[in-house]
């Protein structure tokens, strides 16, 4: 199979939570006790049972307008992962398909989480307290290996997450980048399969930066 790419249009997401609801019909998680923090966001982190989390960004324009900006967050399904390499000392734990999906195990459970999620520089490992698994999104590799976009994709009704081969997705994704203008960009960068075009600066949102050099990142 090709490489695949999953392209996030923050600009045209509406924050309707989905894609948030679809990950979690498709994959059968369950749902988390939650609590009013005085947004409508919720829950509040990636768990093992929310591989996709839409986060909410509030912010005030010049005239004290309030603006929202939702992300929807998960897995950057890195092209050169550093999960994929800790993986290595347990074989078969963590695995890329053909189109870039890298995906965790059940043998995730014989792995030390704290060396699992030290080497994500996006923090997006979550273990399972009861089972020992750990667990985080898989790109949909059961549906999209059977011809399928992934769940969150279906799901999505305003156009802000696309799918498909990954040069159209490039280049799709640098035509909205065009089309925004100002500061749009695409982030992580190139070298992931899950893409985020930002209609502003990168260090504007909450989004985890990977160090310098990160392709070098390892635990010591
Ligand atoms: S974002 Fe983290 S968990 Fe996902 S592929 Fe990259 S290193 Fe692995
Ligand atoms: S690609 Fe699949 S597993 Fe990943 S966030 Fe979307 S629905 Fe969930
Ligand atoms: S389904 Fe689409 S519009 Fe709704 S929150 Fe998710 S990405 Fe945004």
């Amino acid at each position: 199979m090709e490489r695949m790419t999953l392209v996030i249009d923050v600009a045209k997401c509406t924050g309707c939570r989905s894609c948030q609801v679809a990950c979690k019909n498709w994959n059968q998680l369950k749902g988390e006790q939650t609590e009013n923090r005085g947004s409508h966001e919720n829950p509040p982190d990636l768990s093992a049972n929310t591989w996709n989390r839409v986060v909410f960004v509030e912010s005030r324009d010049a005239n004290g307008k309030i603006d929202m900006t939702f992300i929807s967050d998960r897995c950057r399904h890195c092209e050169d992962p550093p999960c994929l390499e800790i993986g290595q000392s347990v074989p078969g734990a963590v695995v890329q398909d053909d189109s870039g999906a890298v995906i965790f195990g059940k043998k995730t459970r014989e792995m030390d989480f704290d060396d699992l999620t030290s080497n994500c520089p996006y923090d997006i490992p979550r273990k399972n307290e009861a089972t020992g698994r750990i667990s985080k999104c898989t790109m949909c590799n059961d549906r999209v290996s059977n011809g399928l976009q992934p769940a969150c994709v279906k799901a999505c009704p305003s156009g802000a997450l696309q799918f498909g081969p990954r040069q159209e997705m490039l280049r799709f994704a640098s035509g909205r980048i065009e089309a925004l203008g100002g500061d749009a960009n695409l982030y992580p960068g190139e070298e992931h399969n899950v893409l985020w075009v930002l209609p502003e600066s990168s260090r504007k949102y909450p989004l985890a930066q990977a160090p310098t050099g990160w392709k070098n990142y390892r635990v010591a």
